[in-house]
């Protein structure tokens, strides 16, 4: 026993994922959610009709503590992350997905828990195998949903209240759980299971409170009460901290601390450079109530809406009436800084569930974006209907992703004026002069920007996909994710050339990829003459921070210097040691 305690108490280190920066030092409380196995449940039944009668009962008590959730979450956030429980709502409501648990239920004359089971697991299992990550942890809310139908089936209740200060361990938090506990007395999330983009990791960066995934099944090995430190920059879980360590995090989390409140300063100053030089910072989003992010961030706008989340999270066509209202309503919110929503990029690794390109070998070079949006008129003018509507509420630019000739951009061209003609014969509004971009993100793009610029109002650099292409890297396998890197010399010769066709013409370049917000790219870019960049609204504080740290002209020379080299290696490393001689104080900005 003398020896259990002694090895209870020993400090031991682990590493996970780190998913919310921040560092958590506290107590633990264990969220226990209870696995419920199918091979447990009772399969068969004899009153097929009473089991749909207890599932529909199931549903409403759902649908209610859903409704619930959301109050408490509005009651603690405001409306920040009231979408997701409507989402998870519109999944009750899908009747597809009614009439498989229906059929499970009264065909094969399956209990309602077992055809919950089933049905859900099924539609997990497809989502989880997804390449894309977003769509992949998507799969954690129907997981969620599953567990609070089995739970209401089986009459299950959890206790959310926290004593006091605590970080929550859990196996895995889904949304609702994560608005449950008193805001005031979570210190941090460890989760066994989820990823960067899962919700509750979303909300923990939103609402600032550390997180980290640890990948294993620590929720069940770490003991009640016992006291644990989280590195949510690194991913490092340290249990039974020693008093020495403690005191090093502690001071860890004071620096922090400190930083953020400087970095929170730096919100409300100029975007300039050092020698003066205005930079404009835009945001990325997904979702349209994450308007208030780029609000609160003083964003000048947005300079990517990725629209395919309308699509996908509605999990049939939205109406125009639906679309028409999400972007009148972002375009007003923001105005009168842009609105740059950019027409569905479907295909590739993000799919409509019945547009899929499963037979298609390669799909990142197949039925994708544009390609997809020219051969389904119905679905692509419906979009640019509704945008075109929505045009008059605030200041819209129209973005289109994957380009590769000029051919597709005079298609596009040809439906706005169709719709433009039909919208005008219903006597219904619209601005008559609306900037059309295009997304550059392939090499043919990059190569023809000079050409392109006699056809649009301006660029948007997609780097994620440039580098994909440009170097033919899949950006999502892992096995050869090694070598997918930005800083490679090949990459950003398309991206100078980007620039360089943009000032030439006068045509604006933003860059809305990943690699606007690497810390030590950002002087690089300025170098190379970039002066939009667009990301998510939480990293502004820290870009616009780089910014005022350094001056074009040493800037430049960077650039003149990186032109010489021949590896990534050798850019990225030479990029990492000039941020360092600029920026003293490395470690939160890095
Ligand atoms: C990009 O490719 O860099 C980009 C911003 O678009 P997405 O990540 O949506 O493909
Ligand atoms: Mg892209």
């Amino acid at each position: 026993m003398k020896n259990k305690t002694q090895v209870q108490n020993k400090e031991i280190i682990l590493s996970g994922q780190a998913v919310s920066p921040g560092i958590a030092i506290g107590k633990v409380y264990l969220f226990r959610t209870l696995k419920i196995n199918i091979h447990e449940l009772q399969a068969e039944v004899e009153d097929p009709k009473l089991e749909w009668g207890l599932f529909n009962k199931a549903v409403k008590k759902v649908v209610k503590q859903l409704d619930s959730a959301k109050a408490a979450s509005q009651k603690q956030y405001g409306d920040e992350f009231s979408e997701i429980f409507e989402s998870q709502k519109a999944f009750l409501d899908d009747i597809t997905l009614l009439e498989e648990i229906q059929q499970e239920i009264e065909l094969s004359a399956s209990s309602a828990p077992f055809a919950v089971s089933k049905i859900l697991s099924e539609k997990t299992n497809h989502f989880i195998n997804m390449e894309n990550t977003y769509f992949r942890e998507r799969a954690y809310d129907i997981m969620d949903l599953k567990q609070k139908l089995l739970y209401s089936l089986l009459g299950i209740d959890f206790n959310y209240n926290l004593s006091g200060p605590s970080i929550v361990v859990a196996d895995l938090l889904s949304p609702s759980d994560t608005v449950q506990f008193n805001r005031n007395f979570i210190l941090g999330f460890l989760t066994d299971q989820g990823g960067k983009t899962s919700h509750a990791a979303i909300m923990a960066r939103g609402l600032q409170i550390p997180a980290v995934v640890n990948g294993y099944t620590l929720s069940k090995l770490i003991a009640p009460e016992s006291t644990i430190i989280l590195d949510g920059f690194v991913g490092t879980i340290i249990i039974n901290p020693s008093a020495e360590t403690i005191d090093r995090y502690r001071a860890l989390q004071e620096e922090h601390e400190h930083f953020n409140r400087e970095l929170q300063k730096e919100v409300a100053l100029p975007s300039v450079t050092k020698d003066g030089r205005q930079i404009s910072l835009m945001a990325n989003i997904e979702f349209a109530h994450e308007i208030n992010d780029v609000k609160k961030n003083k964003a000048e706008g947005v300079g990517l809406f990725r629209t395919e989340s309308v699509f996908i999270e509605k999990k049939e066509l939205p109406t125009e009436e639906e679309q028409f209202e999400i972007y009148k309503q972002a375009a007003e919110q923001i105005a009168p800084y842009p609105l740059t929503i950019r027409t569905i990029d479907l295909g590739g690794d993000k799919f409509l569930e019945n547009y899929s390109a499963e037979d298609e070998q390669n799909p990142f070079l197949g039925w994708r974006a544009i390609r997809f949006c020219l051969d389904e008129p119905d679905i692509f003018k419906e979009q640019l209907r509704a945008i075109l509507r929505a045009s008059m509420f605030g200041n819209i630019h129209i973005l289109l992703p994957m380009i590769s000739s000029v051919d597709e951009v005079t298609q596009t061209k040809e439906y706005l004026e169709e719709v433009r003609r039909e919208l005008t014969k219903k006597g219904i509004a619209f601005k008559g002069v609306i900037p059309l971009g295009i997304m550059i993100e392939t090499p043919a793009a990059a190569m023809l920007a000079g050409i392109l610029a006699d056809y649009v109002d301006f660029f948007s650099i997609g780097t994620n996909d440039l580098t994909q292409y440009v170097l033919a890297i899949d950006r999502t396998n892992d096995r050869v994710s090694k070598s997918y890197n930005t800083f490679n010399p090949a990459v950003l010769s398309f991206i100078a050339k980007t620039i360089e066709a943009g000032r030439l013409s006068g045509k604006p370049v933003t860059l809305c990829g990943e690699y606007a917000t690497v810390s030590e790219a950002v002087p690089l870019l300025l170098g190379m003459g970039l002066r939009v960049f667009s990301m998510n609204p939480h990293l502004i504080a820290k870009v616009k921070k780089i910014i005022r740290i350094f001056d074009i002209k040493s800037c430049e020379t960077l650039y003149e210097e990186v032109k010489e080299m021949h590896t990534a290696r050798e850019i990225e490393q030479h990029c990492q040691r000039f941020f360092k001689s600029n920026v003293p104080d490395l470690k939160f900005l890095s």
